[in-house]
C-alpha cells in the first residue's frame, strides 16, 4: 500500500514529517514518498509562493530530517520513507514529482532538464496531477488554465519515453485518459492536511525496497484503489447523491421524488440500473450518448447523474468538464462502472 505524494510543513503541508510517518504508520501503509515543493523564482507568482513558505526554503536540511525519520519509521511501523521533491515552475506550467533523490533539483530549468537531473540522480519522473487541477489555484487565471491541462499532458508525445509514470488519480480525481492511452501511471493523494489520508493510492507488487518499487512502478506492477477511512457518518453514495442534490438543486419530478439521469450506452446496465432506482422511489431518465445526456440535462435538471466515462458522440469525461462549467455544476455525478 503506498502513498508517493505528500507534502510536510517543509512546503505547504499542515503535518510534519514525524507526524505524517505516524499517521500513515498507523494505518498501516507500507511506502510513503515526502514531495514538498520546489517552485522556480521565474514568475512574480512563484516568488510570492516561495514567500508565502509554500516552497523548500533549505533543502539539505530538507533531506536531513527525512533520513531521520527514515529510519524510526522502518524501525517503529516497517514503513518505507523514499525522499522526493515536487518540482514546480509556472513559467513552462509543470509539476513532476521526483523520488529516491538525495541532491536539490533546480527548477528553474525546462521539463526536460528537470527529468534528466532526476533520472541522472537514479529518480523516478512522475508527471503530477496532468490535468489542470492544481496550476488553475496556484496563477488565478481562470481562463487561461481552464483551456489547457498541465505542460507535460499538452506535450506528451514528447514526454512518452522520459516520464516513467504519470499520476492518474490524484487525491479525488481520476484521470482516466492516461490509462485509456496506455502510458505507465500511479495514483497518489497529494497529500497537504490530514483529511487527505482518504483519497486514491496504489498497491504496488514488488518487496518494500526502494528499486523494487521503482521497477515495479516502471513495469506497471501496480493498481489503484480509493482509500477511505471508517466514518460511522458515512452513508452509502445513491441515497448521499440524490439527498444533496435535492438541497443544492430543489429539483424534483413534482411528486416529491428525486431525478437521476443514467447515461451510459449500454441498454442493458442502463436498465438494471434503472431497475433498482426506481424500486427506490428515484424518478429515473436514460441517455445512450453524450450528447443525448447533455440535452436531458438542459431539459430536465436531474438531481444527480450516472455516468458513463466512455460513451459515443461525446464521451462522460468531456460531459463532467461542460456540466462542471455550466449552470448545472452543482448536480451530483458518480460513475457507473469501474474505469480500469
Ligand atoms: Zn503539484
Ligand atoms: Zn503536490
Amino acid at each position: 500500500m503506498a502513498d508517493l505524494h505528500i507534502h510536510s510543513t517543509f512546503s505547504d503541508g499542515t503535518e510534519s514529517i514525524e507526524e505524517i510517518v505516524n499517521i500513515f504508520g498507523e494505518t498501516g501503509f507500507d511506502v510513503i514518498a515526502i514531495t514538498d515543493h520546489l517552485f522556480d523564482t521565474q514568475t512574480s507568482r512563484s516568488l510570492e509562493i516561495h514567500e508565502e513558505g509554500k516552497s523548500i526554503k533549505d533543502v539539505q536540511s530538507y533531506f536531513k530530517k527525512i533520513d531521520e525519520v527514515a529510519h524510526w519509521a522502518k524501525q517503529h511501523f516497517g514503513l518505507l520513507v523514499i525522499p522526493g521533491l515536487e518540482i514546480c515552475n509556472l513559467s513552462e506550467d509543470y509539476h513532476i514529482l521526483g523520488l529516491d533523490l538525495k541532491e536539490p533539483i533546480d527548477p528553474n530549468q525546462e521539463a526536460e532538464g528537470v527529468i534528466d537531473d532526476i533520472h541522472r540522480q537514479g529518480g523516478l519522473a512522475i508527471a503530477s496531477h496532468p490535468p489542470l487541477k492544481l496550476s488553475f489555484f496556484l496563477q488565478g487565471d481562470n481562463e487561461s488554465i481552464r483551456r489547457h491541462p498541465l505542460h507535460l499532458w499538452k506535450h506528451r508525445a514528447k514526454y512518452f519515453n522520459k516520464i516513467d509514470a504519470w499520476e492518474i488519480a490524484n487525491r479525488d480525481d481520476l484521470f482516466d485518459r492516461v490509462a485509456l492511452e496506455g502510458l505507465p501511471y500511479i495514483a497518489c493523494s497529494d497529500f497537504h492536511d490530514r483529511e487527505h489520508l482518504s483519497s486514491w493510492k496504489s498497491l504496488i507488487f514488488s518487496e518494500k525496497e526502494t528499486e523494487a518499487i521503482k521497477r515495479a512502478i516502471r513495469e506497471r506492477e501496480l493498481s489503484l484503489f480509493y482509500f477511505s477511512e471508517k466514518r460511522r457518518d458515512r452513508k452509502p453514495v445513491p441515497i448521499r447523491v440524490g439527498e444533496e442534490g435535492a438541497a443544492s438543486t430543489g429539483s424534483s419530478d413534482g411528486k416529491g421524488h428525486k431525478k437521476i439521469l443514467i447515461a451510459d450506452d449500454e441498454k442493458d446496465l442502463v436498465e438494471l440500473i434503472r431497475y433498482h432506482l426506481t424500486a427506490k422511489g428515484y424518478s429515473v431518465f436514460t441517455a445512450f450518448n453524450g450528447l443525448e445526456a447533455w440535452e436531458k440535462i438542459q431539459m430536465e435538471k436531474p438531481d444527480a447523474i450516472v455516468l458513463d466515462l466512455m460513451m459515443p458522440d461525446l464521451d462522460g469525461w468531456d460531459l463532467c468538464q461542460m456540466i462542471r462549467r455550466s449552470e448545472h455544476k452543482d448536480i451530483s455525478l458518480c460513475s457507473d462502472r469501474r474505469i480500469i
